[in-house]
């Protein structure tokens, strides 16, 4: 057990010898695993079947305020929909616009519709020459090709557990009017489970971009995503906001992928008035209304902020001992081998690795070639690029903790293996 960056060159082969024989002994197994990506498992699925068994043919189906909701209309969803995420992320149910089943596709056509429409009084981006966007990263791969679609040039800003390098933040959006947005992933980021800390919020809350219609796309997936006792705190950003007048720079995302099913669950945008004018002057040629049957099995299902909660508490159940057996075992395979750092989060979907520089994408295609599959090394990156190549993101939710097991045996045997190869130049 030794430091590799310590270790003589025959020890080293030694050591490089170990992690081959090791590595060829797995190839041999015919393993099949994935720790790609963020979905919860099987058995997250089924906590959540009874919300198909809230509405039947005899249910009563109006809402509150009799509406029935099995027709056309309410293009802003349910009211009670919206008092629930309202609930959910701490701001008014006027503020709040309930949609389809993905956040990402209203992240998607938030941007399009200021592409199209403009906002803040301000020229449509897609009339302008340039268009430039500040990409914390690590980060989120689908962010990033959202940003890349739309042909905007994307910028990499450092992240720190406490989140965007600010100071570089700062710099860059207040003198540069060609800086249109961010993206930001405040609780549990994807994919290092970092939270903003409250200095960072503030500094964000309270930035004076150049460009007039600076927006933040806030994207809070893991707001209530927890996996142990020791949950991390976000402050409520359009509370700051609010503090310095400023509360038409973030439109804030969440929704219940990750709660109920993410392929039928229901989605919801945080703005500001003006902000949500904008964003339903397009969707309203878009769609006469979402699925409103969705939201009301939703709220029925959950009653109140309280019954999300505790739902919440059985998901932490099944996923804090899949993160306790990834984390764990990295410690006894590298801990002391000073050729990968982990993050330990304490929710969201993702541990991030760092490995040394120019191994990770041999890491990842060694352990393809081994049968246990990766996130694309370089996909936490603008333009799937890492410039030290040396990101990997696990997603540790989908496998049982057996396969993780084995899954992480893998990666470790893989890792040493890459360290050892590049260190003696191989
Ligand atoms: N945002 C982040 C940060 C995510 O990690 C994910 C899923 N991996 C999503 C959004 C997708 O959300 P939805 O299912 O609501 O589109």
């Amino acid at each position: 057990m030794s430091d590799f960056l310590k270790l003589g060159v025959d020890e080293l082969r030694a050591e490089y010898d170990k992690a081959k024989s090791e590595y060829e002994k797995y190839k041999t197994k015919g393993l099949h695993l994935d720790m790609s990506r963020g979905k919860p498992g099987t058995q997250q699925l089924d906590l959540s079947m009874e919300i198909l068994d809230v509405l039947n043919s005899s249910s009563n189906i109006n809402a509150e305020n009799g509406t029935d909701t099995r027709n056309y209309g309410i293009l802003d969803g349910l009211y009670e929909a919206r008092s629930l995420f309202a609930d959910i992320l701490g701001v008014k149910p006027e503020n709040i616009f309930v949609g389809g089943n993905s956040s990402l596709a209203m992240m998607f056509d938030s941007i399009a519709t200021i592409n199209e429409l403009g906002c803040g009084g301000q020229t449509p981006w897609n009339r302008l020459e340039k268009i430039k966007w500040l990409c914390p990263a690590p980060g989120y791969d689908r962010h990033f090709g959202i940003t890349e679609y739309f042909g905007f040039e994307m910028i990499t800003i450092p992240m720190t557990p406490v989140g965007p390098d600010m100071d570089m933040v700062e710099h860059l959006a207040e003198n540069d009017s060609t800086i249109k947005g961010m993206w930001c992933v405040p609780k549990y980021s994807n994919p290092q489970g970092y939270t903003y800390s409250d200095e960072t919020v503030r500094r964000i809350a309270a930035l004076k971009p150049a460009a007039k219609d600076f927006r933040i796309i806030w994207d809070n997936a893991y707001c209530i995503h927890d996996i142990n006792d020791t949950p991390d705190t976000l402050l409520n950003i359009f509370d700051e906001l609010a503090k310095v007048d400023n509360e038409d720079m973030v439109l804030e995302f969440c929704s219940t992928s990750k709660i109920t099913f993410p392929g039928a669950g229901i989605a919801a945008m945080a703005a500001s008035k003006a902000n949500l004018d904008i964003f339903k002057k397009r969707c309203q040629y878009q769609t006469i209304g979402y699925d409103k049957l969705n939201m009301l099995r939703h709220v029925r299902y959950f009653k109140n902020i309280d019954g999300l909660k505790a739902h919440m508490q059985k998901h932490k159940a099944i996923l804090a001992p899949r993160f306790d057996a990834v984390i764990t075992q990295l410690k006894n395979d590298l801990g002391d081998k000073n050729i990968a750092v982990w993050t330990k989060p304490n929710g969201g979907y993702f541990i991030s690795v760092d490995v040394l520089e120019g191994c990770a994408k041999r890491i990842v295609s060694l352990c393809r070639e081994a049968g246990v599959v990766l996130t694309m090394a370089g996909a936490t990156f603008p333009y799937g690029k890492d410039p030290k190549d040396s990101n990997i993101r696990i997603a540790p939710t989908y496998p049982s903790v057996e396969e993780l097991k084995a899954a992480v045996d893998v990666f470790c045997v893989c890792t040493r293996l890459a360290a050892t190869e590049k260190l003696l130049n191989k």
